[in-house]
């Protein structure tokens, strides 16, 4: 089957007439057709430089793109077959919403009775009933960027691109169009590059996910492979709450020199001195407990002098928290020990 989105080793440089940055340093990726695929990373990662080589917004310094198997690697934006939503949404605001999301069409010489009736139906699509009529600045923000959706969708793109189109909304409204937004793609069936920071957002919509380090990528894989086998610290780190093993104090567990264990792993021993307490795998205090609804993230300062571990301890209606001081055992399955890397190389991701 033929990628809907193909880079080939891209880079991209920035220069100046003092620096040159390295936005993004060779990125190789594949995404198939109707995939939800995510680059993931923190602030100043590459992402948006990604993102915009394959709008064609900015050209890569070296590397191909390739679109459904064309090479589009120096074609302008509206030579591609792809569409942008972009992270402040640009909504024209001295037009409606009905002839903002009906703009490309009428770029295209599309009559105006055809226009309004697909902007209409698309209006429809997205769930924004009556508000056809509204400039921009009468909407709220989960409305504007459901215009801004819609309008990108009314071409007919064969991949939508989105760069941290939730960003600015409010955590529940963002939860809220984060379900809308997946259904609306798996309904659509075309393919999503979506942009965020946000490692919750990214595990809970895609496909697959590419985690960004300084303008490479660390490691592509799906939500559950990247949360239980991250390649390297830098994804474990990243992704979720990791303890990370080293040196001596991996090697005591496993046989990698660096490991990572997830703080659910580990099960939470009450007791000064219980029988079963024999084959527990560390032995500690309690130094931190924090409270997160469902779970209270303890920190437990090792007996012997390693660094202090993170456990998940479930909360249920009977259950107290562990006491600051308390004394505890900490027990976790030879499986729930993961080697990992310190850094990638690219060599490593082109190994299936
Ligand atoms: P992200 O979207 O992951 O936050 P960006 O792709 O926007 O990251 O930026 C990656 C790096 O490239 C950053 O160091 C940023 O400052 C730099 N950069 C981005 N765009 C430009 C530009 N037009 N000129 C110079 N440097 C840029
Ligand atoms: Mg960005």
């Amino acid at each position: 089957m033929t990628a809907s989105v193909s880079l080939r080793e891209v880079s991209c440089v920035f220069r100046s007439a003092d620096k040159s940055v390295q936005a993004v340093d060779r990125v190789s990726l594949e995404v198939e057709p109707g995939e939800f695929f995510t680059l993931l990373g923190p602030s100043g990662s590459g992402k948006t430089t990604c993102l915009r080589m394959i709008g064609g917004f900015t050209l890569p310094t070296s590397g191909q793109i390739a679109i459904h198997g064309a090479d589009v690697s120096q074609h302008p934006p509206y030579a591609r077959p792809v569409n942008t939503v972009f992270q402040d949404y640009a909504l024209f605001p001295h037009m409606s919403v009905l002839d903002n999301v009906a703009y490309s069409l009428m770029v295209r010489g599309v009559n105006r009775a055809t226009r309004e009736r697909r902007a209409h139906a698309l209006l429809e699509t997205v769930q924004l009933p009556d508000v056809a009529q509204r400039k921009p600045v009468q909407l709220s923000g989960g409305q504007r960027q459901r215009v801004a959706l819609a309008r990108a969708l009314i071409s007919e793109p064969k991949v939508l691109l989105l760069d941290e189109p939730l960003g600015a909304l409010d955590l529940k409204l963002r939860e809220q169009m984060q379900s809308e937004l997946k259904s609306l793609q798996r309904q659509l069936g075309i393919t999503f590059i979506f942009v965020t920071h946000d490692q919750h957002e990214a595990l809970s919509m895609s496909d697959r996910i590419g985690v960004f380090n300084k303008g490479r990528l660390e490691q592509i894989a799906t939500p559950t492979d990247l949360y239980h086998r991250p390649a390297t610290r830098f994804v474990a780190e990243f992704v979720g709450a990791a303890n990370v093993l080293q040196g001596q104090d991996a090697l005591q567990y496993g046989s990698a020199p660096t490991s990572m264990i997830r703080p659910e792993q580990i099960r939470l021993q009450l007791g000064a001195t219980p029988a079963s307490a024999a084959s527990a795998r560390a032995h500690g205090s309690v130094r931190e407990v924090q409270f997160f609804g469902s779970f209270w993230r303890v920190s437990v300062q090792r007996s012997h002098g390693f660094s202090p571990l993170l456990v998940d301890v479930p909360v249920t209606a009977a259950s107290q928290a562990p006491g600051l001081g308390e004394v505890v055992h900490l027990h976790w399955d030879d499986a729930a020990v993961h080697p990992i890397k310190d850094s990638a190389t690219a060599d490593d991701l082109l190994a299936p």
